[in-house]
């Protein structure tokens, strides 16, 4: 078995779309930065490729790099995906901490939570998302994400491509 971690965070900021784990939510402002600014599937693509001691999301995907620039963050969670397939594990399990005053996480977790287990291939029972405010963190302005991921050996080994 191998564990993983991953931590992201993005600025809110005006008159952009917000998504969250691969899910669009309504409000009035969005996280600017890299690509889509999905801080949940960047912290989670993080946590695959440490689990695997791959380079990290920045190394693969660099922000300097104007391909990326408003691209969407599934790209990223597949590229882990590959490189935790080829190493020949497959995800157990995942469990996800959200911190941010607004917008409300709890009315969305479900649908997050589901997203996120399809886009990995796992059963929604695999994974954990807890909402937090930032108290006493002087983070209004801020989302934050930390993410820790189980594999496990794949069942059957993968083919390798050449
Ligand atoms: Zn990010």
């Amino acid at each position: 078995m191998r564990i993983g971690y991953g931590f992201d965070s993005h600025e809110f900021r005006p008159g952009i779309p917000l998504k969250i784990g691969g899910i669009a939510l309504a409000h009035d402002q969005g996280l600017g930065g890299h690509s889509d600014g999905d801080v949940l599937l960047h912290a989670l693509t993080d946590a695959l490729l440490g689990a695997v001691a791959a380079p990290d999301i920045g190394a693969l995907f660099p922000p300097s790099d104007p391909k990326w620039k408003g691209a969407d963050s599934v790209i990223f969670l597949r590229g882990a995906l590959k490189r935790v397939r080829n190493a020949g594990y497959s995800v157990a399990n995942v469990d996800a901490c959200l911190i941010m005053t607004a917008p409300k996480i709890g009315p969305h977790a479900s649908a997050i939570r589901a997203q996120v287990a399809k886009l990995l291939g796992v059963d929604a029972s695999c994974v954990g998302l807890k909402a937090k405010t930032p108290e006493g963190l002087n983070l209004e302005n801020a989302a934050v994400a930390h993410v820790a991921v189980l594999l496990e050996k794949a069942q059957k080994p993968h083919r390798r491509k050449r």
